[in-house]
């Protein structure tokens, strides 16, 4: 068995077991390659974990595309979306302007914040585990990601079939099952986030060295995910 072969065996596995055994679960997906990766395996295996994404109002047009190739690829799945509190947002416009988070670390955790973390939370809300699509390659702040973590935070167990993927595996795998893709990866964004905050980078650039790229790398995550048990932006702001 090739290596890549061995890494989809165990990332079926690592899903099956999720279905199994951690029911409910969702699947966090931000319609990225690594994303794809994942509900392809997913839902050609017919298992029981939602998929949802979060429309935070200020994604790319090829990353919303997504949402009807996946539903015409995969006979009319529909990924679930989770929105933004109407209210949250425009208090934040109102006050700081749209694109404040420019204007300071704390200006963008905010607006990541209302337009990810709350909503994030109501996904998750009632299940027994979620998974992301997080591989340990894309950055120095998932330098120490593992395949099964503890989310105190959320309370329930948090999944990265991914972990020890490379970019290359995800590629392959795209590749070799005509699996669909965002259109922006063949622009140079390896990385894809919220349209005012990516940016294509060049070729041997780190891969998430378009996101927030006014920031410190250490910074680079938006509350979203844990490492050992810490929020990674909070141990961000402690470095
Ligand atoms: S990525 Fe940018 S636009 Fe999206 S929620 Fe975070 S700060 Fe706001």
């Amino acid at each position: 068995m090739t290596d890549l072969n061995q890494k989809i065996a165990d990332t079926s596995a690592t899903l099956a077991r999720i279905a199994a055994d951690f029911s409910p679960a969702v699947f966090a997906s931000s319609l990225a390659a690594e994303d794809m990766v994942l509900t392809d395996l997913i839902l050609k295996a017919k298992l029981n974990i939602g998929i949802f994404s979060l429309e935070t109002g200020r994604l790319h047009k090829e990353t919303l595309d997504m949402l009807e190739r996946v539903k015409q690829h995969y006979d009319g799945y529909e990924i679930t979306l989770y929105r933004p509190q109407t209210e949250a947002v425009a208090g934040y416009v109102a006050q700081h302007g749209l694109n404040a988070f420019y204007d300071s670390v704390e200006m963008r955790r905010e607006c990541c914040r209302i337009r990810k973390v709350e909503p994030l939370g109501r996904a998750l809300a009632g299940n027994k585990a979620w998974v992301t699509g997080q591989r340990r390659a894309q950055s120095t702040t998932r330098a120490e990601l593992h395949v099964q973590e503890d989310d105190p935070a959320h309370g329930m167990t948090k999944f990265n079939p991914l972990a020890d993927w490379s970019e290359q595996d995800v590629w392959d795998y795209l590749r070799n099952n005509g699996v669909p893709y965002n259109a922006l990866h063949d622009q140079g964004y390896p990385s894809i986030g919220c349209e005012p905050c990516t940016r294509a980078v060049q070729p041997g650039e780190d891969v998430r060295a378009g996101r927030w790229w006014w920031e410190n790398p250490d910074s680079k995550e938006c509350g979203l995910h844990m490492v050992d048990g810490k929020l990674i932006r909070i141990k961000s702001v402690a470095a």
